[in-house]
């Protein structure tokens, strides 16, 4: 089995996501992609993430009716910070046999080298950098090789759409209908410093 793992906090998922999740799996003819959801990046805190229930729940919901894609909760149930390493390892026990594809955007690709362990993440698992078509190479990693994968990228992201929340613009084709629901029904996104927060870079702490 090939299997994808595509990484994120996910407040909320968008149709960014799915676009280039749908891209990876077939491109790397890809079974299944397991979509980890991170529990607290230390470079995130100077936001609060949405309790991970929700988010996990919205995650749900944003992969319902594809069978090929499914939510991992692998890095909640782990205390404390969580590694890519770690979640590989663990993935590849739940998953003996399967060859994994660790796919991320560019942004996240540059910043390989200063995770836990990149020699280990790529001997676990072909790590797979999601480019805009045209955007070249994104990392030449010193310590892991990285395959470069053109996709189509929608410019969206979800700080952009936590901030259309605060500022009561819509977000309707943004994200799916049942996110959205649950975004309007756990008022979220409604202060104003998620609107301000600043995006975070790299998925996991040095
Ligand atoms: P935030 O704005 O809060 O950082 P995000 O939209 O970047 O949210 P994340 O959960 O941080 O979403 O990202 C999960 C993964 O999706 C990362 O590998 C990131 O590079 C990638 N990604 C984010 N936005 C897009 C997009 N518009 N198209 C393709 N991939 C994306
Ligand atoms: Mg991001």
């Amino acid at each position: 089995m090939r299997l994808g793992v595509f990484g994120g906090t996910f407040d909320p998922p968008h149709v960014g996501h799915l676009v280039v999740a749908q891209d990876a799996c077939w491109a790397l003819s890809l079974d299944r992609v397991l979509w980890v959801l991170a529990a607290e990046p230390p470079h995130k805190l100077a936001r609060a993430l949405s309790p991970a229930a929700l988010r996990l729940e919205m995650l749900r919901a944003a992969l319902e009716g594809d069978d090929r894609f499914q939510a991992c909760d692998v890095e909640l149930r782990r205390p404390g910070p969580s590694y890519t390493v770690d979640t590989l390892r663990e993935l590849r026990a739940e998953h003996p046999g399967a060859e994994l594809f660790l796919l991320m955007g560019a942004d996240q690709a540059r910043e390989l080298p200063g995770w836990r362990a990149p020699d280990e993440i790529a001997r676990l698992a072909t790590i797979v950098a999601l480019s805009r078509a045209g955007e070249g190479p994104a990392a030449s990693g010193r310590d892991a090789p990285i395959r470069s994968l053109p996709v189509t990228r929608l410019d969206i992201s979800a700080t952009e759409i936590r901030g259309r929340v605060a500022q009561g613009r819509p977000i309707r084709y943004l994200v799916r209908p049942a996110v959205e629901a649950i975004i309007r029904r756990e008022a979220l996104y409604r202060a104003a410093d998620a609107a301000l927060s600043a995006a975070g870079t790299g998925d996991r702490p040095a």
